[in-house]
């Protein structure tokens, strides 16, 4: 049997109790997974000088697969987001985050099935900022102020930036994973009326790409109308492509439909190189608790399966997954009633009746 090639990023905070927890679900399935264990983070600046060491992004690229728990960025330090930085270095452009209904889940909506598609690269997590007060700030005010622009001198400024290419690519990736997903319907998001030249632009490429897909049928929505219309209609949408922010924003509401960040799995993709991640952060007031839910980790681990093409093993972990969370007994905090809490069970328990499971199915 083949042996595949792996890189893992363990990260911090919960991700090392997560990361436990997924890596003996996945060996569970029997397929051969050869891991390439690297580290970053706060941890390894002392070895490294660095949060994110040359070595892991080598890794990355040489084994074109990555399985990451999640990486704290402390604030206010200066510290670059290691999370971030491995999109740009890796040129992960697109974020996959699927958001399904499990039976059992807590949570006010069933039968939600979507898929937020969001672009990773540009938009205002380019990087380009000018504090208050800093000369770059200073000349590019009486720069605008030059164009009549009415920016308080005080302001501090960070730039929107969306490319045509940009836009078309990740466009393209939200139909062509619509059309091999059968998927039916693809909603672009934007605040097109507001920004005319950034979303506007991103706008009109899609409405320029959709018509070669007319087997997917394609519709846009104003972004603080399509947060009101995920709240009270989820179901009415499948595939939505958004630039960066709206993306992040629209992933974690869409992880709240379906049950919160426990559930909510993802994946950042490439030309040629994938790295699977859950959506959430390090959480670190759980830390070393055995407290986290390990589902959206092992689910970004079903991910990966179906694209090493393990479609067998990703099946069987992911029936599992469903019959643990509506059994309801074997379940973390977060996927537990008010009045249940006190019979939650821990991180490494999660994974054990999911193993389980997997025996018997
Ligand atoms: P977070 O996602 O870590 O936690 C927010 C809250 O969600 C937690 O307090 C907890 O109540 C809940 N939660 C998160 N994961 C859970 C799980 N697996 N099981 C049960 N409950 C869970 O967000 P945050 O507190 O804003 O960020 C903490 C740190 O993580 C920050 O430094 C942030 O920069 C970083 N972060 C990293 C990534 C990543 O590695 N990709 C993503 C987001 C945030």
């Amino acid at each position: 049997m083949e042996s595949h090639n792996v890189t893992l990023i363990p990260g911090d905070g919960i991700g090392l109790e997560l990361t436990d927890a997924t890596r003996r679900v996945l060996e569970a399935t029997g397929v051969k997974f050869n891991w390439d264990i690297v580290h970053a983070g706060t941890d390894v600046m002392a070895e490294y000088g660095t949060p994110l060491p040359d070595h892991v992004l080598e890794s990355v690229r040489k084994n074109k697969v990555a399985l990451k728990g999640p990486i704290t960025t402390p604030v206010g330090s200066g510290f670059r987001s290691v999370n971030v930085a491995l999109r740009k270095e890796l040129e992960l452009y697109c974020c996959l985050r699927p958001c399904k209904s499990y039976t059992g889940t807590p949570t006010l909506y069933s039968n939600v099935d979507l898929v937020v598609v969001r672009e990773n690269m540009e938009d205002l997590y380019a990087g380009i900022e000018f504090e208050k007060d800093s000369a770059d700030a200073n000349k590019l005010i009486s720069f605008l102020g030059g164009l009549s622009a009415k920016i308080r001198p005080d302001s501090g400024i960070s730039i929107k930036p969306l490319s045509e290419f940009g836009c078309r690519r990740i466009v393209h990736f939200a139909f062509e994973y619509a059309r091999a997903n059968k998927r039916k319907k693809v909603t672009a998001v934007h605040k097109a009326n507001i920004m005319k030249f950034s979303d506007g632009l991103f706008l009109a490429v899609a409405r320029d790409v959709a018509p070669a897909y007319p087997d997917v049928e394609f519709e846009d929505r104003i972004v603080d109308n399509m947060t009101m219309q995920l709240v009270k209609k989820p179901q009415q949408f499948d595939v939505l492509v958004c630039p960066n922010l709206y993306g992040d924003i629209i992933s974690d509401l869409c992880a709240g439909l379906v049950g919160g960040l426990g559930v909510a799995p993802g994946a950042n993709l490439g030309d040629g190189i994938a790295l699977f991640e859950p959506t959430h952060g390090s959480a670190p007031k759980y830390k070393g608790m055995n407290k986290a839910n390990p589902m959206a980790m092992i689910l970004s681990g079903v991910l990966m399966l179906r694209h090493i093409n393990e479609f067998a093993a990703a099946e069987q972990v992911e029936r599992a997954i469903a019959a643990v969370i509506a059994d309801g007994k074997n379940v973390t905090y977060d996927l537990k009633s008010e009045d249940r809490q006190g019979s939650a069970v821990g991180t490494s328990q999660v994974a054990d009746a999911i193993i389980d499971i997997m025996g018997k199915i």
